[in-house]
């Protein structure tokens, strides 16, 4: 008597619990996890767009350890303004990646 009544609980909780999970909560919270993703995503990429613009922008000083001023930087091979990227430039005047140097002491920022 134990055993028929039992099993008709448990197999209706189970599938009460997958139908809910699979059928039910699945797609929403698939929707829902795609949307905070995407809002997420899309927040991460502007921000990075922003703050490139803004670099792009402002003309970046620099401190010289050498000289101790705020200074603009030059490239190294012709101490011409440069197109500063991360830890390097491009030279406006030859066009090639350069090392960034001090405008006043050209010595290397
Ligand atoms: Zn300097
Ligand atoms: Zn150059």
């Amino acid at each position: 008597m134990l055993a028929p009544i039992h099993n008709p609980e448990g197999e209706v909780e189970i599938r009460r619990g997958k139908s809910d999970g699979v059928v039910d909560l699945g797609p929403l919270t698939c929707w829902a996890v795609g949307a905070v993703i995407g809002a997420a995503l899309l927040a991460l990429v502007a921000l990075i767009a922003y703050q490139r613009y803004i670099m792009g922008k402002k003309p970046t000083q620099h401190l010289c350890n050498y000289c101790g001023h705020m200074v603009a930087a030059v490239s190294d091979c012709h101490h011409a303004p440069v197109k500063e990227r991360f830890l390097h430039g491009t030279c406006t005047d030859c066009k090639k990646d350069c090392r960034l140097v001090c405008q006043r002491c050209k010595r290397p920022l």
